[in-house]
């Protein structure tokens, strides 16, 4: 039986891990999974209210977004989806978004988080959190792949879903595996910063506006405000209400290094001039999107790199093909191909 190591339990690991088990059942391959955070999600997260586990945001990603020229490829994904219950369209009242004519949105009513949750739990995969790789190195033909805790364990094949940067982080054999064209391809990949603040309330808590999602383009600060359980179409009094701020990129960049309590401050600030209204929160969550979204792709998108054949080591992710769910496919049939 082969044993594959998908590092990174975004979108990219989780459908990638689902997309396996389809092809291959658990008798030829047996799928494990490791990410350094403590849950799933990577920039799909949702986090909880520590007061109320029911009050949750999404402080990453916001909406899936079905593009017109993919429409019909991925048409499978969104049924799947859609059959169960785990996205649902976009109905709730958006102001300044700007959007390509014939995208349609989809909001996830548990959360964006619940999209990752649904491929890993599709995949039957062995997840392991607080794994965080540092070390690729070559032994007898397979993958000694060690964490920070300096525990490792051996792979056939190991597939990198991390933001590029994370990646080249990587020490070990790794290091000169990836070849001096690949390198300087893969340091050409760019993201933007930002930061994203989640406000909780108590259950009952009036938010009073008269948009769910609104887009602010003359605040150098903010950019960004979802009244996060009207946005999932989802309001009801048990459900306690939740505020989503994400900042500007400029903002982002100038303050990526700065103490965290006081970029908090900052923004909070500003949101008392974008929107007087509204009430003082139970509790905040400031996160800081280092690796935000994708400024500049891999060159060619390719879909995924291939960084060593025997034994299989591949990244992919969002770097590496334009449109939410185009990346996963050429990554697939690549693995899948090798796997069998
Ligand atoms: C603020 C924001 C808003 C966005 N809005 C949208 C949107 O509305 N719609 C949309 O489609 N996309 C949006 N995106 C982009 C979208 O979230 C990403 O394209 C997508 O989630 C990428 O998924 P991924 O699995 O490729 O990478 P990630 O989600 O980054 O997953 C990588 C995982 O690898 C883990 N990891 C990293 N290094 C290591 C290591 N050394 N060892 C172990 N684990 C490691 C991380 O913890 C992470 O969980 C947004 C992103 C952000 C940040």
């Amino acid at each position: 039986m082969a044993r594959v190591l998908i590092v990174g339990a975004g979108l990219t690991g989780s459908l990638c891990a689902a997309l396996l088990r389809r092809e291959l059942p658990q008798r030829l391959l047996r799928i494990v999974l490791w990410d350094k955070a403590r849950g799933a999600g990577g920039r799909m997260a949702t986090s909880r209210s520590t007061q109320d586990p029911k009050c949750t945001a999404d402080l990453g990603a916001q909406y899936v977004t079905r593009m017109p020229e993919y429409a019909k490829k991925h048409q499978g994904f969104y049924e799947d989806l859609l059959t169960h219950g785990v996205l649902r369209p976009l109905t709730a009242p958006i102001e300044g978004m700007q959007m390509k004519e014939g995208a349609e949105n989809f909001v996830t009513p548990e959360g964006i988080s619940s999209i990752v949750k649904h491929y890993l739990k599709e995949s039957g995969a062995d997840v392991f959190y607080n794994h965080h790789v540092t070390q690729i190195c070559l032994r007898d033909e397979k993958w000694e792949v060690c964490v920070s805790t300096g525990s490792s364990d051996q792979f056939d094949i190991v597939i990198l879903t991390m933001p590029v940067p994370q990646i080249l982080q990587l020490q070990g054999d790794i290091v000169n595996i990836i070849n001096k064209s690949q390198r300087q391809q893969l340091e050409s990949v760019s993201y933007s910063s930002r930061y994203a603040l989640g406000l909780f309330y108590e259950a009952g808590t009036q938010i009073d506006v008269p948009w769910a999602v609104r887009y602010i383009s003359d605040n150098p600060c903010i950019r960004f405000i979802s009244i996060d359980n009207k946005k999932r179409n989802i309001e009801s009094p048990d459900v306690a209400p939740s505020v989503v701020v994400h900042t500007t990129v400029p903002f982002g960049t100038s303050h990526l290094e700065s103490d965290k309590e006081k970029v908090q401050q900052l923004i909070l600030e500003q949101l008392k001039d974008v929107v007087p209204s509204l009430p003082e929160p139970a509790s905040i969550k400031c996160h800081r999107w280092r690796y935000s979204q994708v400024t500049k792709a891999f060159p060619g998108s390719p879909g995924q790199i291939t960084l060593h054949t025997k034994p299989f080591l591949v990244c992919g992710g969002d770097p590496s093909g334009p449109g939410t769910f185009s990346q996963f496919w050429f990554l697939m049939v690549d693995v899948i191909d090798l796997a069998a």
